[in-house]
């Protein structure tokens, strides 16, 4: 459980030195019960009370790293229940699971590796592969680990409820630390044994919470730490309360025997439901996520939602105010104006690209919102536009006078006129989709 400030003081030098920064060892013990600042940050805490601090002060949720190489990826380590309270930090990993005795094993794995999109200006991927052991059998599991591990390196999913199997894999890829899945009340002593020796980390799964809890006491014991929990739910409305549970538990009550990430099984009969169970799994609180399949209708919205999930509400991808030129521009091109909210800057320059008219954008910085958002905000208004405008020296790269506006800024035409004398505001679209209509149809430079 978490220490409280007075608990915290007691395990103080008590000097008052202020070398913290803080005036005294209660201040300091205070706000470190806080969270506010580290143990670290008092240079004079023994070794007795920094261990006891540092239990007391680790993660509700463990960190835990998924994977070797440069392509690892870790999970856990949230803070929040829900997003907008603060923020997530670790997206889950997207992991596609294959057959150990699929004939297509190594052209699947360079498919799984090689699949990239990109969304507002950044590259995604997927991030690792689970193999199987459908086989029942060691060797051909060793085997496809290894097929797998010939044309990816992207990090491993082992899935196995044989010991010996997963030792077998393990030999063939134990240095890559892959995730072991899955240790059970059979099994566990055997799995721990695997994992801690080969340094992976460990999913455990059990059918109901207090067996789970059980089960990662059992395995930390035998020295395993980085655990990932299956709780044996695989339908929508099971993943959707136990994984809730398991995250209230760890959050507020602080039940560390549970603190740690959460494997979700995305498996479904249909697409739809795949979908369906690997979005509330993206959502409601998964770690790792198994797809059993590579469908980009089903993976591209998946990663669409985690970014939208995980991107700091207070911190909106955003991209440099600046003058973009889009396609060839001259100087009868028309400037449209927007805000430097990544999304609305890839909608709008992709919409502008897709009419084949060049177009200088002029994007303004409404503090990365949307146009409608930056200007409730007050941030993105006429003052800030024509400033915009002339700063970027729009009057020496256009022979005409006009400037498009967002359409859902139509209230700011008169105020921005009168801010550039000379200039004529045209309302454009509301939506961007509207824009390359509106190029043909509306947009004139003389
Ligand atoms: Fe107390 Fe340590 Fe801060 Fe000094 S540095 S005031 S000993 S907490």
């Amino acid at each position: 459980m978490a220490l409280t400030g007075l608990e915290i003081y007691k395990l103080l030098p008590k000097t008052n030195c202020k070398e913290c920064g803080f005036p005294t060892c209660l201040a300091f013990a205070m706000k470190l019960a806080q969270k506010g600042t580290e143990l670290a940050n008092c240079p004079y805490v023994d070794e007795e009370a920094k261990a006891a601090l540092d239990a007391a002060s680790a993660p509700p949720i463990r960190l835990v790293a998924i994977g070797g190489g440069e392509r690892r990826f870790e999970v856990g380590n949230e803070t929040v229940l829900f997003r907008h309270e603060k923020t997530f930090f670790h997206p889950p990993g997207l992991v596609v699971r294959l057959r150990d005795d699929d004939p297509a094993l190594a052209e699947q794995a360079t498919r799984i590796d090689a699949y990239e999109v990109e969304r507002v200006g950044i590259k995604i991927m997927l991030d690792g592969i689970a193999v199987d052991n459908v086989s029942g059998d060691a060797a051909t599991f060793a085997k496809a680990v290894a097929t797998v591990k010939g044309v990816s390196a992207l990090p491993l999913v082992l899935i196995s409820d044989d010991p010996a199997a997963v030792e077998a894999a393990l030999a063939v890829a134990g240095g890559d630390r892959p995730l072991i899945c899955a240790a059970t009340t059979d099994t566990w002593q055997k799995m721990a044994e695997l994992a801690k020796g080969a340094g992976c980390p460990l999913v455990i799964r059990a059918d109901d919470l207090e067996s789970l809890a059980a089960l990662a006491h059992d395995v930390q014991g035998l020295g395993v730490e980085d655990i990932v929990l299956d709780p044996g739910t695989r339908d929508l409305a099971g993943n959707l309360a136990v994984f809730t549970q398991l995250r209230r538990l760890a959050l507020k009550k602080n039940f560390r025997p549970l603190g740690f990430p959460i494997i979700a099984f995305a498996g479904a009969a249909t697409r739809e439901e795949q979908a369906l169970l690997a979005a509330s799994a993206v959502a409601k609180y998964a770690g790792v996520i198994v797809l059993d399949e590579l469908d980009p209708s089903v993976i591209y919205p998946l990663m669409t939602l985690r970014q939208n999930v995980y991107t700091d509400p207070q911190k909106p991808i955003q991209m440099e105010p600046k003058l973009y030129p889009v396609g060839a521009v001259t100087d009868k091109s028309p400037i449209f104006v927007t805000t430097n909210f990544s999304l609305t800057y890839f909608t709008v320059s992709g919409e502008i690209e897709a009419s084949g008219v060049p177009v200088w954008l002029v994007v303004a910085d409404g503090d990365g919102l949307s146009v409608l958002t930056s200007w409730a905000a007050g941030k993105f208004d006429a003052e800030k536009i024509a400033k915009t405008v002339t700063s970027y020296g729009m009057a020496d790269k256009v022979s005409h006078r006009k400037l498009v506006l967002p359409g859902y800024v139509a209230a700011l035409s008169g105020e921005v006129e009168e801010e550039l004398p000379g200039w004529q505001v045209i309302v454009g679209p509301r939506e961007a989709v509207d824009i390359p209509s509106f190029l043909k149809t509306v947009w004139k430079a003389d």
